[in-house]
This record gives C-alpha cells, structure tokens and sequence, in this order.
C-alpha cells in the first residue's frame, strides 16, 4: 500500500480558483470594481488596454491598506469582509471570498500600489504568477490603485480563447454599467486606449441611467417604488411602447448587487401582460432591497446568482407593484400597428 494524496501547492490551488473566478478580462473588471466599493472610494477609475488583454486598471480613492495588509491580500482566502461563517449572511460587501486578488495574481502580472490617509508612504508590490516579484515602499496619494497586466500570459489555452476585441469589450462595458448603475452616487470613469468611454459624476439613480443609457431614456421611465415587510423596491421600468426585441437591458439588483434571475424577470415581463406584443421586452432598472439573512450569496463564485428564503412572494410583490405603477401611469395598450 502506498498513499498517493497530496495538499497542492498554493499557486495550483490559486490557478484553479481562477479558472471559476476568472472567465475573461470583464471578470477581473468585476472583482476589482467591486474591491474599490468595498474599500468606500467616493472615485474610481477604470483604465484598459486591448479590450483588458494587455491592460485593466483600477484607481480608487478608498480607504487603502496597509503594508502588511497589501501583501497579504494576494493570499488564497485572505479577506477583512468576513470573520466567521454567520457573517456570509449578514454581508455588507460585495467580496467576502478572498480569491479575488488571489486568482488574478496567479495568471497575470499585478502591480498594487496603495496608501491609507494616516500613513506617509505607500506600498508598491509586483506579482508574476503569484510570486512575489518586488515590494517597496514609495509616496502616492490614498486610495489603491491594481494594474493586471497580461492577463492568462501563462495559460495559452485561455488566452488563446478569448474573443476578439469587439466582444470581450462588450463584456467588460456590460460590468461597468452594472457596477455604476448599482452605486450611482459614486463617480466613474472609463477609459479604452486612451479615449474617455464613460465620465460619470456621483448622482441620482434616473441620472446615472440616463448618463449610461442616453438623454432618451429619462422620458421613458416609469418609477417603481414599494415597501413592504419582505422586501423594499426601487427603481424603473420603461413605459411600455419603448420595449425592445432584443434582450439586455433588464437589470435587477439585490441589495446593490447585479443578479440574473429568469423567474423574477418573468414576474417583470408578466406584469406588462397586453402591453407588450409576442417577442419584446420591457427595458427595467429594478432595486430590491431585502434583509440580509434572506438570501444566499454564496452559491456560485462569480456571485450573479444568488438564493432568495422565499422568491414566490417576491414575484408575487414585484409583478403587482409593477402592474400597478404602470397603470398609475396610465398607459393605454400598444397596438402592433402603432410601432
Ligand atoms: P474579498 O474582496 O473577497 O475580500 P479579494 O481577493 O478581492 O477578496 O481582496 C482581498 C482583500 O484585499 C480584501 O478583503 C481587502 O481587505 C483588500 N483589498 C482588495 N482590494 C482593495 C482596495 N481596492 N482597497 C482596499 N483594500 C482592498
Ligand atoms: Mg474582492
């Protein structure tokens, strides 16, 4: 008898969390957006290159780390969002993984720079595939600024995958417009190769839609707002003549975080009922705010998905709300001959 199980390395078990965590350049667009929330910036910056092939950048003006901390994050599972397994539901973040900065850091090459106010130095810290290539301290403004270079530069079979610059840009425009659609008093700004593709100002939510989505849509929105013991609803839908046949304007966020639900989608699109003609869609904007121990954040690593402790009644709530704001609005049916 021989024993043949061995513990992995860390960097192999890095490598493997980033298969899940990170799919395309947009993921680590993700993961870093939502760092610089968590860190409370008030300001964030996203700079890319190639459609994130050779550049993602992500400058913010939140509260920083420190030395000790900076480096610490690169390691697996190392995360100042929760303590103890009851804080996965009593979460106030959108991080409490710690694999983030882990699994970026072992296909790419990262430079962190970060500085908290108290402190008169920053630290700079270089990573190549997890390992630590460098560490120095040097003077830079508070906030922490995370530079992934070369994404999958180690792993051809994946870099090799990704899409052409058009798509994966898609992609990485898609998780900016969540991220900023979700906090809209924060400000934003994204460049690509240079050129400015968003410049938004801390606003209110119809402002930074219509920031995101053009001067056109502020015409369009019908508000949505209701409280009740299970749940609070904010937010927008469009009036119902402006309903698209193409779908990707249908956001729904969970205590400020983007989720994909198809079946609350439904109780959205079923609310419309004769409005809508066979085969369009109601563009919507819809926040919903419920407690935290309701729900299940953890059941998927990229966190788009989440479990509700009781979705009938929310479809139930959203689809009447909904039902009724539209008719406060007084919208008549839409004839096929009138589009
Ligand atoms: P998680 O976000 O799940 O905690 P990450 O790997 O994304 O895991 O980050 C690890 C830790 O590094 C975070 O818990 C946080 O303490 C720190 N961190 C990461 N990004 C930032 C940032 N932009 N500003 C301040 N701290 C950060
Ligand atoms: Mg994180």
């Amino acid at each position: 008898m021989s024993d043949i199980i061995q513990l992995l390395p860390d960097h192999v078990a890095n490598q493997i969390a980033a298969g899940e965590v990170v799919q395309r350049p947009a993921s680590v667009v993700k993961e870093l957006l939502e760092n610089a929330i968590d860190a409370g910036a008030t300001n964030i910056k996203l700079i890319i290159k190639e459609a994130g092939k050779i550049l993602i950048q992500v400058i913010d003006n939140g509260k920083g780390m420190s030395q000790t901390d900076a480096r610490l994050s690169f390691e697996r599972h190392a995360t100042s969002k929760i303590k103890k397994a009851e804080d996965l539901f009593n979460l106030h973040t959108k991080g409490f993984r710690g694999e983030a900065l882990a699994s970026i850091a072992a296909i790419a090459h990262v430079d962190l720079k970060t500085k908290q106010e108290e402190s008169d130095l920053g630290t700079l810290i270089k990573i190549e595939g997890s390992k630590l290539v460098s560490h120095d301290r040097i003077s830079t403004s508070t906030g922490t600024s995370v530079a992934v270079k070369n994404l999958f530069y180690n792993i051809p079979a994946r870099r090799n995958f990704l899409k052409s610059n058009t798509i994966e840009t898609r992609h990485i425009v898609n998780e900016f417009q969540r991220v900023a659609l979700a906090h809209a008093s924060i400000s934003f700004s994204f460049y690509h190769n240079e050129n400015e593709v968003y410049n938004l100002t801390s606003s209110n939510l119809r402002q930074r839609i219509v920031a995101i989505l053009g001067k056109k849509t502020n015409e369009k929105l019908v508000p949505i707002n209701e409280i009740t013991d299970v749940v609070e609803i904010n937010g927008f839908v469009t009036k119902p003549e402006f309903a698209k046949k193409k779908r990707g304007e249908q956001f729904f966020f969970v205590n400020d975080r983007f989720i994909k639900n198809a079946y609350l989608n439904h109780a959205v699109t079923s609310a419309f009922e004769s409005l809508l003609s066979g085969g369009y869609h109601p563009t919507y904007f819809l926040y919903l705010t419920v407690p935290t121990k309701s729900i299940d954040i953890n059941i998927h690593p990229t966190k788009t998905e989440i479990k509700f402790e009781d979705e009938k009644t929310l479809y139930a709530i959203l689809r009447s709300t909904i039902k009724h704001s539209l008719g406060q609005y007084n919208v008549a049916p839409v004839l096929d001959f009138e589009r």
